[in-house]
């Protein structure tokens, strides 16, 4: 069986022919080593990591899974040396600021990463995906406090990181949340609510974990416009920065699921012995605006997760057509001699193996691009085209969302189909990759809310100018 998970020479080509990535290094002196040769080393260490640690892990996570006892949740056994090497590594925050313990990679390069690595065992990579998200979150709107508190215990993996939005009666609707946060005088706040669904949420690969979570002020209006995001860590900090008294997150459950059985989906029971203290993140009632930087973000990632399953789908179910021998050649059906050909030569094998292809190569060029977008949003040499580039990741967020996943579901689905009823089989990889593929089309926002803030938010923004730049630039392509 196959162990390249990526094509190598397809991620090549999108990084050094289609974008030019090379060129990013002279925009920022963080990128400035960003040259070729390195950016071939990644890919090659990417790789290396993915296929020698990561992949022989997922199997373990998908038949073992995460089990629950006392409040705590134990992950599979191999994720813990995992996650201690995959730190060890630096791969938890390549693209964040070297000040707070980051590499300073450009996302564009950071992609290859994600691929392989996503492709090889993505329930493993939402432990420090998140985490990056959520510190992500601290450097942008944290205080001096409370960034050097967490920033780099979380971009080193010390700590982890979540999201905490979803309860019972706030899904899509975010807004009708019931978390509460009551002032206690001291600037901090005691919380108090049912968080449901909650990834990584509890579990025993580091030492705290920070959650984000969304809850409304006393007295704050209805709605999204009255949310707030507060800092509230597991364990609370000690003055030497170490984790002290435990803070009154209990994790009262967890989720039996379809796929990702090594991630932890957790319930979460904050303050319901009235001793659960959060910081405010950002400003009063600004939460949803700032919790939407780590769900853009997270949304991007959804889309990686899904692609990666579609690509190593491909790669598995072209490794299989090319040895399967079944069947003959159709031009010699008449031939009762005729020998038996691999399944590759048959044309309807090929018609779905190059269906696959299509959408996978097509789906590559679009997320990396979003990255390149995003990259040159911060770092493009003036303010117009930081603005136009700032403009495709508004306008291709959604897309890199909903249509990715909405298409990666469907390649894996063909994927099976190339295997027959070896597809089916657990034994084989395509039954775990189609199960995993399918919570992308639901969570951070399912595919049809994906699709409302396409419609409703961004192709109208600014006027429709992000839209029509992006048609320009396919023009010009
Ligand atoms: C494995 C897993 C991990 C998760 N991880 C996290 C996490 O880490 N943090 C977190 O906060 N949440 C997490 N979630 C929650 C996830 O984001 C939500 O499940 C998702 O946003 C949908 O909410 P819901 O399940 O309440 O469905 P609902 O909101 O009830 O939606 C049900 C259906 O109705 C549709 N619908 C809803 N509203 C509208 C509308 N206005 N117009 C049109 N259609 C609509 C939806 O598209 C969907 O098809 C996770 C969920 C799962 C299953």
């Amino acid at each position: 069986m196959t162990q390249l998970i990526s094509d190598r020479r397809d991620i090549e080509f999108v990084l050094h022919e289609q974008l030019e990535a090379e060129t990013l290094s002279g925009l920022h002196e963080n990128f400035a080593d960003f040259n070729k040769k390195t950016i071939d080393l990644v890919i090659s260490e990417a790789k290396n990591f993915a296929v020698k640690e990561l992949l022989p892990a997922n199997k373990e996570g998908d038949q073992v899974g995460c089990t629950l006892e006392n409040g705590k949740v134990t992950t599979p056994e191999s994720f813990k040396r995992l996650y201690k090497i995959f730190n060890e590594g630096e791969w938890l925050a390549t693209t964040e600021d070297p000040e707070w313990g980051g590499q300073g990679m450009p996302r564009t390069v950071a992609s290859a990463a994600a691929e392989y690595f996503n492709g090889a065992n993505f329930p493993f990579m939402m432990y420090p995906g998140l985490t990056q998200g959520a510190g992500h979150l601290v450097e942008k709107f944290g205080t001096p406090e409370q960034k050097r508190i967490y920033l780099k215990n979380m971009f080193t993996g010390k700590w982890t990181g979540t999201m905490l939005l979803t309860e019972p009666g706030a899904g899509s609707d975010v807004g009708a949340l019931t978390t509460k946060a009551i002032r206690n005088g001291d600037g901090t706040f005691s919380i108090v609510g049912e968080k449901i669904f909650i990834s990584g949420g509890e579990h025993d690969l580091a030492e705290n974990i920070i959650h984000p979570v969304l809850a409304r002020i006393e007295g704050a209006p209805e709605g999204t416009k009255g949310i707030s995001l507060f800092l509230v860590p597991k364990f609370r900090v000690n003055p030497d920065g170490t984790p002290g008294e435990f803070n009154d997150v209990i994790c009262t459950g967890i989720e039996h699921k379809l796929g990702i059985h090594g991630n932890s989906t957790c319930s979460l029971s904050l303050g319901s012995k009235g001793n659960c203290i959060g910081t405010l993140l950002g400003a009063e009632n600004k939460g949803m605006q700032a919790m939407f930087l780590m769900m853009n973000e997270a949304r991007r990632l959804v889309g990686f997760q899904g692609f990666a399953c579609a690509t190593a789908a491909y790669m598995y179910a072209l490794d299989y057509a090319r040895n399967r021998v079944q069947g003959k050649n159709i031009l010699e059906f008449m031939n009762p001699d005729a020998k038996s050909v691999t399944i590759i030569n048959h044309p309807d094998v090929k018609r779905q193996l190059m269906t696959m292809k299509v959408f996978v190569e097509g789906m590559r060029s679009l997320l990396y691009f979003v990255q390149y977008s995003a990259d040159m949003a911060l770092h493009a040499p003036t303010q117009e085209e930081k603005d136009k580039y700032q403009g495709f990741v508004e306008v291709l967020t959604p897309i890199a969302k909903g249509y990715v996943t909405d298409r990666s579901f469907e390649v894996c689905s063909q994927g099976m189909q190339v295997y027959g009823g070896y597809g089916f089989i657990e034994e084989y990889p395509m039954a775990q990759l189609l199960r995993d593929c399918r919570i992308t089309l639901i969570y951070e926002g399912t595919n049809g809310i994906q699709a409302m803030d396409l419609l409703g938010r961004k192709l109208g923004l600014n006027k429709g100018k992000p839209i029509m730049d992006l048609f320009g630039e396919m023009q010009k392509w």
